[in-house]
């Protein structure tokens, strides 16, 4: 993903993609450097009409790591599901594993969590789920592998999860080291100031 700080600072807002410098007074977004580039708070910017959808869809895409193509099958699918698109959209989005694996505190981000799963460290229902985009159901149990819990990293993680707090759409068991998904979120369930109706608009056009 390259500098991903520069990502957050084109978007103007955290995204929360380094782990625990995101949370500590060296996020260039606590030191108020933005836009990116050594000028990037100098040079005036070209504004257009258009700029606001396009700028929302990717800091969406950004918070969760996708690229274009993926996230644009992703707007497909929520096009084709009942209720509001956006909130589709984002539903579809937190349902993926990489995700559900950061919002259970397990991971310091949503890129360390996405690499975890790859590694293969995570169950889904006891079975080995090595695919980050895999997306969760109502009831299905995320956890740490057995084996995985000894290494340093994890028992790190889990250590830290405590002081996470988790979605009230997960319910969490650290000492089991896993999560249940008790539910689907809805669209208030997160915590992301987020305007997904420029999205839908940015597609519909
Ligand atoms: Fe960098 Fe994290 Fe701050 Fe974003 S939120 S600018 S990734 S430290």
């Amino acid at each position: 993903m390259g500098p991903v700080c520069r990502l957050c600072r084109r978007e103007g807002m955290k995204l929360f993609l380094k782990g625990h410098r995101c949370y500590s007074p060296k996020c260039p977004i606590e030191r108020h450097r933005m836009p990116p580039g050594q000028h990037g708070d100098k040079r005036p910017r070209r504004s257009s009409d258009f700029r606001p959808y396009l700028r929302e869809k990717q800091k969406v895409r950004r918070i969760y790591g996708m690229g274009e193509g993926q996230f644009r099958r992703y707007f497909r699918v929520a096009t084709k599901s009942k209720g509001v698109t956006g909130e589709a959209l984002l539903r579809l989005l937190e349902r993926r594993l990489d995700n559900v694996v950061f919002r259970l505190g397990f991971a310091s981000s949503r890129p360390e969590a996405r690499q975890l799963v790859t590694h293969g460290h995570f169950l889904v229902n006891e079975r080995r789920v090595n695919v980050p985009s895999f997306l969760v159901r109502e009831g299905d149990v995320v956890g740490v592998r057995q084996r995985s819990r000894a290494l340093p990293l994890l028992r790190r993680r889990l250590e830290e999860a405590e002081s996470r707090t988790v979605p009230d759409w997960l319910v969490r068991d650290l000492a089991g080291a896993q999560g249940t998904v008790a539910r689907l979120p809805e669209r208030e369930q997160l915590d992301m100031s987020v305007n997904e109706r420029l999205i839908v608009e940015y597609y519909s056009r």
